[in-house]
């Protein structure tokens, strides 16, 4: 079977900031695939606008450069790219102040089809950019306009984006991207639980032991230091990317899959979180290995504050208020320079109520792990009795399903985060994308462990670049008689 790729209907996407790092490595060439896989209409029009002076077959060149340079091993016929690269068109604009928007107003004028504007610039740009939006007449009721994050970095910003886009533009309009949720296993999730009988009556304190959640990177900071350190794991990763993933696994089936249904669901879960402890807390910073310093700096050395108090690595001990799962802790883990690039989520289901084997048999316990990347794919372990004849001794074994074989032959091609929820902003589709409710929420629940540790003058233990953080995080679940699984390749 080859997955089928119904086209979307004619558009025309402004990309402001489109020749930024982003829109270079992510947005153009995921519209490049779609383009070579049939889905974008050949009247669909892209334009970047951005501040460098350029005309239209100097930006097309440099993208041509972006989709060698970052289409990852990705190849489509020369004039397939030559046919792509006709549909671009590039405009000098000044997001404050008048460069450039008469030329980018003429150029969308009078068009019968779908329109829409990604704002691939700094937040402190998306007010101005939607201010003009609105003056040069574009921000008519079909108009929709994509947002990058960082949405905020606490809630009062967040209030304040969210307040200046509604100035502009209706909810209906606005597409708020966490690219964490447009990763197809992400979605699976979803399918996973709420497509099959076996796991949902499960999916309780009732049965359920705890849940971890850890998204592990084995890069640092890179270039992207003096952001970062203003940032930091809790902001960068957790209150966003893990918190999302969170909702997936904790919300209750939604009464449909669209997109109020879903993000209602998710909602309650963010509102259902406990304040969390400050002993629950555990940060993080690396700090470079001897021998390996002048390739992989330690944190400090890459952001260039050697007193820097930024973390680089968050475990949480988190749990949620409501019927499903009061007393079921969930524990987050995040953090740069780590063991292994890895995304998963572990339910650990609790022992059997009495076992019939007895103690020699030993304790065993069923686990599911669902892993986002790399090597997409669900293990359960199951018990089963040890082979041969030394008695009824219990073995856990895996019952392991990786998606890329499971489907080998039938899945078609892998789709990006990106390219699927650029499609799905011009379907017109907001599922995967978030609202400002649910931003908002996320930043309620995150500020005030901030400003805790900011209180507390907390500083963050040094991990070891290449390790799975500090023994403080091992610490949060092995006084409980738990351990984090996973990570290491
Ligand atoms: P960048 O600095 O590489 O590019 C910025 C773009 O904005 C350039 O095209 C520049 O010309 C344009 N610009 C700047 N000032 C302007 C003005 N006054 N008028 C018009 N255009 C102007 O940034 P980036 O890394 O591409 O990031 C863009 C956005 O995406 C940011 O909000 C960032 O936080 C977010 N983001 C980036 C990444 C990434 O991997 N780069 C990942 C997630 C989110």
């Amino acid at each position: 079977m080859v997955s089928r790729v119904i086209p979307v209907e004619p558009f025309d996407l402004v990309i402001f900031g489109g020749t930024g790092d982003l829109a270079r490595r992510k947005i153009l060439p995921g519209l490049f695939r779609r383009f070579c896989a049939g889905q974008m209409p050949p009247e669909a029009r892209i334009i970047g606008a951005a501040r460098a002076d350029m005309d239209g077959a100097a930006y097309r060149e440099m993208v041509a450069g972006a989709m060698e340079e970052f289409g990852g091993g990705f190849t489509c016929e020369d004039k397939t790219l030559r046919a792509f690269l006709d549909r671009l068109d590039y405009l000098a604009i000044d997001a404050r102040g008048d460069k450039g928007w008469a030329e980018l107003q003429e150029k969308m004028k009078g068009k019968d089809r779908i329109e829409a504007y990604y704002f691939s610039v700094s937040p402190a740009l998306f007010g101005d950019l939607a201010e003009r939006l609105q003056k040069w007449g574009m921000a008519d009721k079909d108009a929709r306009i994509v947002v990058e994050k960082p949405f905020g970095r606490d809630l009062d910003t967040a209030k304040k984006l969210n307040g200046t886009l509604a100035a502009y533009f209706n909810e209906d309009q606005i597409y708020r991207i966490d690219h964490y949720l447009g990763k197809e296993t992400v979605q699976n999730l979803m399918a996973v639980r709420f497509g099959n009988m076996l796991f949902e009556p499960l999916w309780n304190a009732q049965y359920v032991d705890h849940i971890q959640i850890t998204v592990a990177e084995t890069v640092g900071v890179g270039g992207r230091g003096e952001y970062y350190d203003k940032s930091g794991a809790m902001r960068d990763m957790v209150q966003n990317h893990l918190m999302q993933l969170l909702c997936l696994i904790a919300m209750e089936p939604p009464a449909r899959f669209d997109p109020d249904a879903v993000r209602d669901e998710k909602l309650k879960v963010i509102r259902a979180l406990d304040p969390v402890e400050p002993h629950h807390i555990v940060r993080g910073q690396y700090q470079a290995v001897p021998m390996d310093e002048a390739d992989h700096p330690g944190y400090r050395t890459a952001v260039g504050d050697a007193r820097s108090r930024t973390e680089s690595f968050m475990a949480l001990k988190v749990h949620l208020s409501n019927w499903r799962w009061a007393g079921t802790p969930f524990y987050l883990r995040t953090g740069k320079r780590m063991s292994a690039r890895s995304s998963e989520i572990t339910v650990v289901f609790k022992d059997t109520p009495h076992s019939i084997f007895g103690e020699e048999a030993g304790r065993h316990r069923n686990v599911l792990s669902i892993r986002l990347q790399p090597n997409e794919g669900i293990t359960l372990g199951v018990t089963i009795k040890e082979p041969g004849p030394g008695g009824m001794r219990l073995i856990d074994v895996p019952l392991d399903m990786t998606f890329a074989e499971a489907l080998a032959g039938e899945a078609g091609e892998q789709v990006d985060a990106y390219e699927r929820l650029i499609m799905d902003v011009i379907r017109g589709n907001q599922t995967l994308f978030m609202r400002g409710d649910e931003v908002e929420a996320a930043w309620t629940w995150t500020d005030p462990i901030i400003q805790g540790w900011e209180a507390r003058n907390d500083v963050p233990k040094p991990y070891d670049s290449g390790s799975d953080g500090p023994t403080d995080s091992d610490e949060l679940l092995r006084r409980e008689g738990r351990a984090w699984r996973g990570v290491a390749p």
